[in-house]
């Protein structure tokens, strides 16, 4: 799987982390895995919630939200898919640039 839009859920509560990546997924996930073993200062949003809550991503099942090969594209989709599942720990500023327009049909999808 390449050119995708992902969702990694918690195993332990309902937080789920959402990304894209244009390289396979099994890769990119992995690196989410190993995050956690850099310094803490470098840690992403996943491994500190990993950290704090002593929680564990499903890292062996990644759900496909979407395929977009188009960089810009998967860009606004993965801001898009951010804003809709709400349960998310990705970082508020990773939706900024989601142009206002899409926010009116974010629930209807
Ligand atoms: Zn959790």
């Amino acid at each position: 799987m390449t050119n995708v839009i992902y969702r990694l859920n918690c195993n332990d509560c309902d937080k789920s982390y959402i990304g894209q990546t244009k390289r396979h997924l099994r890769i990119r996930v992995n690196e989410h895995k190993n995050d956690v073993k850099k310094h803490e200062s470098m840690h992403s949003v996943v491994s500190t919630h990993r950290l704090n809550n002593n929680h564990e991503f499903d890292f062996s099942s990644p759900m496909v939200l979407h395929n977009e090969k188009y960089y810009k594209k998967r860009d606004i989709s993965e801001m898009f898919f951010i804003k809709k599942y709400k349960n998310n720990i990705n970082l508020q500023k990773d939706t900024e640039r989601l142009p206002d327009v899409y926010n009116g049909i974010i629930d209807l999808t």
